[in-house]
């Protein structure tokens, strides 16, 4: 049996109608930039968030980087980040001339550890960068708190953990700046590429309106050197039809992690992930930490069976940030993680394919 690692063209048939004539409508408009399918998401994204506003953006990378301009970071700063994400948080940080300072990760969720942050601030840290890697929160706490303590401010990398929540409080709703993306894979994913970003500071959502339209608050006045970074009125009018879905597609993916839990936690060579009781975990991947990773890989893929490694190096090794350190967490994980398809709309069949296939590689 063949399994797809994701497949979205299965959620799309659900909603086939609307989307085609929401598409239709702004086809029809002939308003395809900054028209009232953006505006009207922002408001309905702001309001899931729990956030006063939501400004949108062409990527979940510009959500970050115009976050943290918006935010005032700049050359000579320093952010603190987990060297434990995808490339783009790092990123954002060195578009604005900035330096990302690694931190590692705690072990049992793969996010940034509080409790070594303290020994990564200096007098130039500006801001805590936590990212809710695999679609659970970090630990917003003790960041907060940290962040309070030492006057920085908090961009959280929501792209892969929309909708997810700690404390019942969503992610995106706790820093100066949650940043999102809409990739097709993402918890809620558009048609292509597209971002927002949620602040309950006016003028951090005014600085990136002006940020995301060349600089400009009067048309052809332009204040500052901004970006052409928009999100698409048809990724927005997508978007719309599939935001009121977000908590059933989130269930489906927490079903399918049930499964997994059940037939695999008895192996002594699988780690599960571990959900606590503060941070409700959407499951945007589900990782385990396995011995032999490389051969169940192999195994899997003789069957059909797809798996992902997110990630295979940390950032602390990666070219751009070659720096030399260790970080002793991290390195463990990028040798250990392997994510099994979860998307929600996977079949209980599928489902077994993988999980039976796994289990078979560590009992035969
Ligand atoms: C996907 C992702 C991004 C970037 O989002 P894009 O929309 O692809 O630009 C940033 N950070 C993390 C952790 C991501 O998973």
């Amino acid at each position: 049996m063949s399994v797809p690692f994701f497949d979205i063209t299965r959620q799309n048939k659900v909603v086939q109608a609307q989307i085609d004539s929401a598409l239709k409508s702004v086809v029809d408009s002939g308003r395809y930039i900054l028209g009232s399918n953006v505006a009207e998401l922002e408001k309905e994204f702001a309001a899931y968030v729990g956030t006063k506003f939501a400004v949108g953006v062409a990527s979940g990378t510009d959500a970050l980087h115009l976050a943290l301009r918006a935010c005032v970071i700049q050359a000579g700063d320093e952010v603190l980040l987990p060297t434990f994400t995808f490339v783009a948080t790092a990123e954002a940080i060195a578009y604005c001339g900035a330096r990302p300072v690694f931190v590692d990760i705690e072990t049992s969720s793969f996010n940034i550890d509080p409790s070594a942050l303290a020994a990564k601030l200096t007098s130039k840290t500006k801001a805590i960068l936590p990212v809710h890697l695999y679609g659970q929160a970090a630990s917003m706490e003790s960041i907060m708190s940290f962040a309070k303590q030492h006057n920085l401010k908090v961009i959280e990398d929501c792209a892969q953990s929309t909708g997810a929540t700690f404390n019942g409080q969503q992610t995106g709703a706790f820093g100066d700046a949650g940043c999102f993306s809409f990739f097709p894979t993402k918890n809620l994913g558009c048609f292509g590429d597209g971002g927002m970003i949620t602040t309950n500071d006016e003028k951090v959502a005014e600085e990136i309106k002006v940020l995301r339209m060349h600089g400009s608050r009067k048309t052809y006045y332009h204040d500052i050197i901004g970006y052409n970074s928009r999100l698409d009125e048809l990724q927005a009018a997508i978007l719309r039809v599939k935001l009121p879905l977000l908590n059933n597609y989130i269930k489906a993916r927490r079903k399918n992690a049930e499964h997994y839990y059940q037939i695999l936690k008895d192996l002594k060579s699988v780690s599960l992930p571990l959900e606590t009781s503060k941070a409700q975990h959407t499951y945007n991947q589900f990782t385990l930490r396995v011995d032999k990773r490389n051969q169940l890989a192999e195994f899997l893929k003789a069957k059909g069976i797809p798996s992902m490694v997110y990630y295979p190096l940390s950032l602390h090794q990666q070219k751009p940030f070659l720096s030399g350190e260790h970080y002793s967490v991290s390195e463990k994980a990028q040798s250990e993680v392997l994510s099994l398809p979860i998307f929600p709309e996977l079949t209980t069949e599928e489902l077994k394919a993988v999980s039976s296939a796994v289990k078979e590689f560590y009992t035969k």
